[in-house]
């Protein structure tokens, strides 16, 4: 039986019945680090058989990824950044306590 889920609008008819035929995902990556993931839907619409593809992001709003910075201190890689200013970061080491500064490039 065929499954039909409201879902996306039909590029073709409009409608929004159409049948999931499969996923996939794609990382967006940023360095070594996942910024963000994209479900790609490929989609087969019940009335007109037209194909399509639905993208959905996967980027959580309040949530930046930095690079590990190590406190040149200590060398430790648990810093937490306290303020920017430009492209200036400012960052307290947790485990000596020391401030210090990066550059982002
Ligand atoms: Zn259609
Ligand atoms: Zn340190």
């Amino acid at each position: 039986m065929l499954q039909k889920v409201e879902g996306p609008e039909c590029p073709g008819c409009g409608c929004q019945q159409s049948e999931l035929v499969g996923t996939s995902t794609r990382k967006l990556l940023q360095g070594q680090q996942v910024i963000s993931r994209e479900t790609v839907e490929r989609r087969q619409c019940a009335f007109c058989d037209r194909r399509f593809y639905v993208t959905t992001a996967e980027r959580p709003a309040n949530v930046v990824f930095v690079a590990a910075v190590r406190c040149p201190h200590c060398q430790s890689t648990d810093t937490k950044v306290t303020s920017t200013r430009g492209n200036e970061r400012f960052h307290r080491c947790h485990t000596c306590q020391q401030p210090f500064k990066s550059i982002e490039r």
